[in-house]
């Protein structure tokens, strides 16, 4: 298994560029990076740790010239085995990269290298009165290149959602040694919010601009009493419905609650058994005290026991100890935990909670289960012990079939925590083979030669067969007259070699005169009734549909969508790149292919880990990449909607991966030709 001649071979090369006693070969410092806090392990063939982030790149180059793997590493608290080599490599340690470059309050801008703890970030914004919003509860260890490369979160995702939703602008460091910066600007597919959550397994980030935001002028903490998670569950719904303004909302369990309030610093009732923390905040003290009425009449209406509050900062922290001491106190039950996460959309997660008691209790296992209602995201934290076999294989079990429960419920194989080497399996249990295979020539378009974290996210082909009849999987039997009629005509012209313009009411992107010969193929009867969730807060419509239309619908219903004024079919506005911000508001979508093939990579929740996002890359790719037949958008309330500025068109620039994924998914350029003219070039 150890290739350890092919790392001497380089050895020198290694060491010239990241300095003398940085690359490491020794047992001792491989055995400690054969492990993180996911459960699978394996021993890197070298560690090399960086100085500066202009020596990453050139070492990039030797190991790709030399085809070894490399996997990039921060503090190693995935809790999914993203880091582990499985198949040998070299582990590219990025820790020491950790200087903060500027913070501008003016913009709300800060520039930091991928190094940077995300408390360290917190405390060097706190005396500028700003904030980073994703905070993990292992926010004292993890890095912030970790939490983009996870898309990471903790209880603020109800308000400002994930680690991606406040990065700006990514340099990454591609599989070949190329150096980008990438930002959602619709001059072609979107790569930015592609990279996010993808596990250093497309590039290695190595500096992020970020949204940072002012703390918050009024703010209060509430921890409240539930004799039943039911009720906790229920309330949690209501709040969220009633448009109060929360920063944070999670929900514990006896179990969870147990644990981490062993030394009885509390004085919660003994009937206790399920606790709701929250955060509620306001502009002005007088409506955080509307807020706060509303909230207490909504938990009283749900019979809650007690209630904590507190407002200093000490108080706070006390409060949201609670929930962060579980996991550090779960984990002395046992000699081992693992933190099981799925998630489901937000009006399934009474019901998943249901069935996730029930698995526990059926495997007889032992675990304490938090939940943050505002994305769906159950977390057991399951105590066992490793050693004993019979023990490993019911939490294995058990494992599959929580996430299996909640995939029967429209769910994901997860939310927050990453697919990495432990989830990849499961892959196969939402996508079909062809899906798959859309998602393999995404990594393929970037790493030809699969050695940026390889054996992560994607499951290995062969596997894929296994699972082929799973009910999980989506099928285009259901799909309306149109959208047959529409893939028919792809087939057809697939086979005939006709290249075809995707157009939908074709006030976005226009083809070019010369093109006129060209056979137009248009989206607009794709129209099916949309679809509002209101209590997931998703809205489904047709490619076909126009904007107009469902902002009349969204309106009706006292609910907007975060996007600048623009106008045209939906489908239309993701293609175009007119409006870059469709992507932060795009959860799934449903493609065709050149070829006439289905794929469906839509969901429901608002955050949920399935692979790599398709929508980013659909969005600016003008129709190149594929015929865009459904969209599932957040939504939010009208309330809450923001001004933006007036859109304009802007040209289309390809770059070298956009055009290696326009070769793999439109290999003869059937779609929109003209975009990627060179079809000699694309052919090779
Ligand atoms: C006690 C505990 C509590 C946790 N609580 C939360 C929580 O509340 N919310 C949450 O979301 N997660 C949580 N996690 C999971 C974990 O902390 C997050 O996933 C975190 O973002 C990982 O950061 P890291 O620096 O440790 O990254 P690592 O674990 O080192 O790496 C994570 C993944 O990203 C890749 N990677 C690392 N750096 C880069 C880079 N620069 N470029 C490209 N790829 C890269 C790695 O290869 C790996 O696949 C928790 C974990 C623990 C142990």
């Amino acid at each position: 298994m150890f290739k350890n001649d092919r790392i001497s071979e380089i050895f020198r090369q290694l060491e010239a560029i990241a300095g003398k006693g940085n690359v490491k070969t020794d047992e001792a410092d491989l055995a400690s990076y054969s492990y993180d806090s996911g459960l699978s392990m394996a021993k890197p063939e070298a560690v090399i740790f960086f100085e500066k982030i202009e020596h990453i790149a050139p070492a990039v180059k030797i190991l790709s010239k030399a085809k070894i793997p490399f996997i990039p590493r921060m503090s190693g608290t995935n809790l999914t085995g993203g880091t582990i080599p499985l198949k040998g490599g070299v582990i590219l340690n990025l820790s020491r990269l950790n200087k903060i470059a500027f913070i501008n309050t003016e913009n709300q801008t800060a520039l930091v290298e991928a190094g940077v703890i995300n408390a360290d970030l917190q405390k060097a914004l706190k005396p500028f009165g700003y904030f980073f919003a994703p905070n993990p509860a292992s926010a004292s260890v993890c890095s912030i290149g970790g939490n983009i490369a996870e898309n990471s979160s903790g209880p603020s995702r109800i308000r400002y959602g994930s680690a991606g939703d406040s990065v700006l602008k990514l340099e990454v460091i591609t599989p070949d040694g190329q150096t980008y910066i990438w930002q959602p600007d619709g001059k072609g597919p979107d790569l930015m919010n592609l990279i996010i959550g993808s596990e250093g397994t497309l590039g290695i980030i190595t500096r992020a601009w970020i949204r940072i935001y002012p703390l918050p002028k009024h703010l209060k903490t509430y921890s409240i009493a539930f004799a039943l998670m039911d009720q906790a569950l229920k309330t949690a719904e209501q709040l969220m419905e009633a448009g109060i303004s929360l920063n944070a909302l999670e929900i514990m369990d006896k179990t969870a609650l147990d644990a981490s309030l062993r030394k009885k610093t509390f004085a919660f009732p003994h009937t206790m058994r399920s606790l709701l923390i929250m955060d509620i905040t306001a502009e002005e003290q007088e409506m955080l005290e509307i807020y706060e009425k509303r909230a207490l009449q909504i938990c009283s209406e749900n019979s809650s026991l007690a209630m904590e509050t507190a407002e200093d900062e000490a108080g706070m922290e006390k409060l949201w100890n609670i929930k962060n001491r579980a996991f550090p106190a779960l984990a002395k039950i046992a000699p081992d935990l693992v933190l099981e996460e799925a998630c489901v959309p937000r009006s399934k997660l009474g019901e998943a909670a249901k069935k996730t008691k029930e698995t526990l209790r059926k495997y007889r296992l032992t675990a304490g289960i938090i939940i943050s209602p505002g994305t769906g995201s159950i977390q057991p934290h399951i105590v066992f012990d490793r050693r004993n076999q019979q023990d490993l294989r019911r939490v294995k079990n058990a494992r599959s079939e929580l996430t299996q429960e909640c995939l029967k419920l429209g769910g994901s194989i997860a939310g927050y925590y990453g697919i990495g080497v432990d989830k990849r399996l499961s892959l196969n249990w939402i996508y079909s083979s062809k899906e798959l295979g859309f998602l393999a020539k995404i990594k393929k378009s970037f790493d030809p030669y699969n050695l940026a974290n390889p054996d992560k996210i994607l499951p290995v082909n062969e596997d894929s067969a296994l699972f082929e009849d799973s009910e999980n999987k989506s099928i285009d039997s259901g799909l309306d007259a149109h959208t047959h009629t529409l893939l028919a005509a792809l087939r057809n012209r697939a086979d005939n070699r006709i290249a075809s313009v995707i157009c939908g009411s074709e006030t976005q992107i226009k083809a070019p005169q010369e093109t006129e010969s060209l056979k137009k193929l248009s989206t607009r009867f794709l129209t099916t009734d949309p679809l509002l969730n209101k209590t997931d807060m998703t809205l489904k419509a047709g490619a076909g549909t126009d904007i107009n239309a469902l902002r009349e619908l969204l309106r009706d219903n006292d609910m907007e969508l975060q996007l600048p004024d623009t106008y045209g079919t939906i489908g239309g506005i993701i293609a175009s790149g007119r409006a870059p911000e469709i992507s932060r508001i795009l959860l799934g979508i449903e493609i065709a292919t050149a070829d006439g093939t289905y794929l469906n990579f839509s969901q429901h929740m608002l955050k949920a880990a399935r692979g790599y996002d398709i929508s980013s890359i659909f969005c600016g790719s003008r129709g190149a990449y594929g015929v865009i037949l459904s969209a599932v958008l957040k939504v939010c309330r009208i309330d809450d909607k923001k001004t933006f500025p007036k859109t304009s068109p802007v040209p289309f620039e390809p770059n070298e991966i956009h055009k290696a994924f326009k070769r793999a998914a439109d290999p003869e350029n059937l779609l929109n030709p003209w975009l990627y003219p060179l079809k000699e070039e694309y052919l090779k």
